[in-house]
């Protein structure tokens, strides 16, 4: 680190300290430790503060500091993200702003159908203060224990209902956000309609903190759900999958609410690693469709309609079997099993994982062409492809061959990940679906992004952040 870097950063310790007091700064080196490796321990940095600001006004004060001290500040949030966006780098030189602290739920208007939640509140406990006023917040995700709202907006998650309710950035109205030199904008309406200029909010949404720091977001509730229907189906193939989608689609009135692919390695997997996970049918299947159908109306007819396309399907060789879920038992049992493939995945060792998206009927000639590219390089190479089919996104995960030489099989990653990062371009699909940039794909959205939008993204970047404080290295390409 340069001279002039060190002093920098000294006195902007020091002021933020004494602005923030014991309580709201971290310097130990023990207590700083879980702040520097992302959830899944790929990257690895250095900080000497984590800064906890309990409020709008201190937030903005360290980021005011920095700002006027050049010195870099990262983000953090749950620490849930898979791309490595809220670990520091390894130069030590940045601050870490976790905004734990700020986990108010400031207002919720059930009239309104809003509720307004600081950055750091869990969104298990949003969506808990949301089901309390008879409302449902429907951003769902498997980290919704420790995933912060700020955290599911910055990387605009998407999520196990996004089919029907939209991802983060459909669910948000209006955000509260510091800008890289310290200023609040004020932007928490609660408003559907405001059409008073360039929509701002929608710039920080998906930015990964590289463009600011959400200190608040007001959001949009729905009616809580009176009846919910859960499916277990075996397809004949992907694209059986979408066909029965759009046929569900349309019979049930739009009201499937999730619909995710999962292949017959993922139940083999997940019941050899995971405790209590069982397979819902019983017999093999090569693949199968995790679906709900939701509505806010007590007696719905759901039923009716799933076990109406199931059957009408069946005759038409789409479905191969299902289990309908009788109970809540029943039903946890089914999301157990589609919640436990990552798990599963990793104690089976080694895999490359791709998040790709492209047309919902794209799904299963992509599927097919990106298997065939992957096996050619890797004959032995197991296909771990599940997802929310639909909204067209595939957790694309490539697992080592059975017995295989782990960092033999990674040192293929580059090969394996431009070989399907090619496909997904020809199908006009997006190399990162729903989990972002971060610092693992922007050598990849170097070459996958239109060079036209990579420039107006910096010079969004240079025009709100021009000493390139905001969560250095992380997003854009240099
Ligand atoms: C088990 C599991 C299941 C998951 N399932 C899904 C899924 O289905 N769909 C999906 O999209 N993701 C999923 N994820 C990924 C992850 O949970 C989401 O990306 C989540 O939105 C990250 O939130 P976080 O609070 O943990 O953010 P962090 O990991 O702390 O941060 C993520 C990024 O956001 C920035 N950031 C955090 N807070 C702020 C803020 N207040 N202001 C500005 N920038 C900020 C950070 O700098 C970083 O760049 C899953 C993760 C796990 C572990």
């Amino acid at each position: 680190m340069s001279k002039d870097r060190t002093a920098g950063l000294d006195a902007a310790v020091e002021r933020i300290s004494r602005a923030l007091g014991p309580a709201g700064c971290i310097t130990e080196p023990e207590r700083i430790a879980p702040y520097l490796v992302d959830f899944r321990n790929l990257y690895h940095g250095e900080t000497r503060l984590v800064a906890r600001p309990c409020s709008t006004a201190e937030t903005s004060e360290v980021v005011a500091i920095c700002h006027e001290l050049g010195v870099g500040i990262v983000p953090h949030g749950g620490n849930t993200g898979y791309c490595g966006g809220a670990t520091p780098g390894t130069g030590g030189d940045e601050i870490v702003l976790s905004l734990a602290r700020m986990n108010r739920i400031r207002a919720l208007d059930a009239a309104n159908f809003t509720i307004t939640a600081e950055a750091g509140c869990i969104l298990a406990d949003v969506k808990a203060a949301a089901e309390a006023a008879d409302r449902l917040f429907p951003l769902s995700l498997g980290s919704e224990g420790s995933c912060q709202v700020g955290g599911n907006l910055a990387t605009n998650a998407g999520g196990l209902n996004a089919l029907r309710y939209g991802i983060a950035r459909d669910l948000a109205l209006g955000l509260e956000v510091v800008l890289p030199d310290g200023r609040v904008l004020d932007g928490l309406t609660s408003l559907r309609k405001d059409n008073t200029g360039y929509d701002l909010r929608d710039l920080f949404i998906g930015a990964e903190g590289t463009l600011g720091v959400i200190t608040a977001a007001s959001l949009k509730l729905f009616p809580a759900l009176r009846s919910v229907e859960t499916a277990f189906i075996a397809v004949a193939d992907p694209a059986a999958a979408v066909e029965l989608l759009a046929r569900l689609r349309a019979a049930s009135g739009d009201a499937v609410s999730t619909f995710e692919y999962l292949p017959r390695i993922a139940i083999e997997l997940t019941t050899r690693h995971v405790h209590g996970v069982v397979d819902p049918l019983g017999r093999p299947y090569d693949c199968y469709v995790l679906c709900e159908v939701s509505s806010a109306r007590e007696a719905a007819g759901l039923r009716e309609v799933l076990e109406g396309c199931l059957e009408q399907a069946l005759s038409d060789g789409l479905v191969l079997d299902a289990a309908i879920a009788e109970s809540i038992a029943q039903r946890n049992s089914m999301w157990k099993l589609r919640e436990s493939v990552p798990e599963a995945q990793r104690a089976e060792g080694a895999s490359i994982k791709h998040d790709v998206s492209v047309p919902v009927a794209s799904l299963p000639a992509f599927m097919a062409e990106a298997t065939a590219a992957v096996l050619a390089i890797i004959p032995m190479a197991r296909m771990v492809t599940y997802g929310h089919v639909g909204d067209g996104n595939l957790h694309f995960n490539v697992s080592e061959p059975a017995g295989a030489d782990r960092a033999a099989f990674m040192l293929r990653e580059a090969e394996i990940q431009g070989a399907v990062h090619e496909i997904v371009r020809r199908y006009r699909g997006s190399i990162s679906a729903e989990h972002g940039i971060g610092q693992l794909k922007r050598a990849q959205l170097a070459r996958h992004k239109d060079p036209v939008a990579l420039a107006v993204m910096h010079a969004i970047k240079q025009s709100l952040d021009p000493r390139g404080i905001m969560n250095r290295g992380k997003v854009l390409p240099d």
